[in-house]
């Protein structure tokens, strides 16, 4: 499709020492050129404001202009030299940006910012570059970092190779697709990691079945240019640092992850490692391989993962309950007895009875206790799906939309009371200018209506915080049921399951035992009560 464009050029004099590099016949020229150079576009009309503040949108003739064209349908499009000429004020300038722009279907670009709207795409940018380099060399650099940031923060892949599992998208290549085939290595080695596999024992694994590595996978199958660092350092085959890497990649929940490392020196190729806190991290970019519920999971096991020493098999297993058992009296984690196959206190294990006691437990009692709990939960959840399973869940959502609207309500209320609390406050503040209060009246009504301001406010973050929670309620809800109906027929105790259900297990002295599960229905309370 062709675009009918309109140029939109702006000069004032908060441009400051910026004037010649910013002056019209500059923006006009980038902007000409650049149409040029593009398939797509056609200048329709030219739109100049000069002596017209970026601050404001309303009070600039030509900018209204274009506005009326656009609704016209004279002009489809929306060209500026960059995002500092369409507007200074960072909120409204976005706003066109981000809403009216799309909305109208109007496409913008902003050349210097490698903005637009329909390519995504910072391609331009880099020709510009070298074309404009002497006149604009500091500003682009400087506004090329800018934009790449930029693009990152949104979301959009801004490096060479897509991570093992996906492949850049033909039509967008900021964005990713599923490679399936590669996805299932990487749902296995999840998998893997779940069931108790160390890093080592999934590697071990992989390279006996002899699966391409992922960068062998990219040169092989991909026919891509690759070469990791690992490989350049000599290692071949699966290891613990491909897995090791797959396993804490973000990405795979459908999260883009950016900015994992920088370049300490522009001179040197030598990165510094970013904390996650630090990333650039935008949830539900693509399709996910994991879900986030899984990689959580693998993330606890590896801080908890503890080697079973004496156990020489190829790979390596670790017990089902490694980290989950407590000692109910000492609360020290319960130790593994291989010998006498089950478990004991490690306080007990370490330094004997002066401390603590033994609370031996055999793993079959163990596994059938936890078996039969865990089935008595599913049964429950099972019930409490059954019993006129959709009629309940509309009843329950009617019931939380009942209580979300009457939040809503009352919020709405508040936040009128406050509007007139404040109203009040102005009008006092007026009486007293025009001698209508004196200093001693107005301080008073002032003191007064701070505080009910503040009552006010924080009656609203309550009323917010209870609408919250009524969704909250509903989604661990329906959690419980959707984790326990899974394990409704369960005959092995496994690692998996182990991790993914119970939080932890105690021991106590009496031999009893206590099981703290992930999920709890958030209304079974209500139901004891009557
Ligand atoms: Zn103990």
């Amino acid at each position: 499709m062709m675009y009918q464009m309109g140029v939109y050029c702006r000069l004032s004099k908060d441009d400051g020492e910026n004037k010649v590099s910013e002056s019209i016949e500059n923006q006009m020229k980038l902007i000409r050129e650049y149409v040029t150079k593009s398939e797509d576009l056609e200048i329709a009309d030219i739109y100049i404001d000069d002596g017209y503040s970026g601050l404001y949108f309303a009070n600039r003739p030509e900018f209204q202009r274009m506005m009326e064209d656009i609704y016209k349908g004279k002009i489809q499009g929306v060209i500026t030299k960059d995002i500092s000429r369409l507007g200074r004020e960072h909120i409204e300038t976005s706003n066109y940006i981000e809403r009216v722009f799309p909305s109208l279907g109007v496409r913008y670009i902003a050349i210097l910012d490698g903005v637009d709207s329909v390519h995504h795409s910072n391609e331009e940018l880099a020709q510009f570059k070298t074309l404009f380099n002497d006149m604009y060399s500091r500003d682009i650099s400087k506004k090329i970092r800018g934009a790449l940031t930029a693009q990152k923060k949104r979301g959009q892949f801004m490096s060479g190779f897509a991570p093992y599992g996906y492949v850049k998208d033909p039509a967008d290549k900021h964005h990713f697709l599923v490679d399936e085939e590669a996805a299932k290595v990487v749902r296995r080695i999840f998998y893997m990691s779940l069931e108790g596999y160390s890093r080592d024992g999934i590697a071990k694994k992989l390279n006996q079945e002899g699966i391409l590595t992922p960068s062998e996978y990219k040169r092989k199958v991909q026919e891509l240019k690759y070469a990791n660092a690992l490989e350049k350092a000599g290692a071949k085959g699966w290891a613990y640092p491909t897995i090791n890497v797959i396993l804490r990649n973000r990405v795979y929940t459908g999260a883009m992850v950016q900015h994992k490392s920088e370049k300490i020196s522009y001179k040197v190729e030598k990165y510094q490692y970013i904390p996650e806190e630090q990333q650039y991290i935008v949830e539900g970019m693509h399709e996910a391989i994991i879900s986030k519920d899984t990689f959580e999971q693998v993330q606890k096991l590896m801080k908890k993962r503890t080697r079973t020493p004496g156990f020489n098999s190829e790979v390596r297993k670790v017990n089902p309950y490694a980290g989950i058992i407590v000692c109910g009296d000492c609360g020290y984690n319960f130790q593994r007895v291989t010998c006498r196959d089950g478990y004991e206190c490690g306080t007990y294990h370490k330094k004997g009875n002066t401390v603590c006691y033994s609370h031996f437990i055999k793993k079959e009692v163990l596994d059938s206790i936890v078996k039969n709990e865990i089935q008595r939960q599913a049964e429950l959840a099972l019930k409490e799906s059954d019993k006129d399973e959709i009629l309940k869940a509309a009843d329950r959502k009617k019931e939380v939309q009942r209580r979300c609207a009457e939040a809503n309500q009352k919020i709405e209320r508040l936040q009128k009371e406050l509007v007139a609390v404040q109203k009040y406050k102005k009008k006092t503040y007026e009486n007293y200018v025009d001698g209508v209060l004196d200093k001693e009246e107005y301080l008073s009504y002032k003191a007064e209506y701070e505080k009910q301001d503040k009552e006010i406010r924080a009656k609203i973050q309550l009323a917010e915080q209870e609408k919250d929670s009524f969704g909250e309620a509903e989604e661990s809800y329906e959690n419980w049921i959707e984790k326990f109906i899974k394990y409704g027929t369960l005959s092995e105790v496994t690692r998996e399951i182990v991790t993914e259900l119970i939080e932890k297990i105690v021991v106590n002295g009496d031999k009893s035992i206590d099981i703290v599960f992930k999920y709890q229905s958030p209304y079974s309370k209500e139901k004891n009560a009557v």
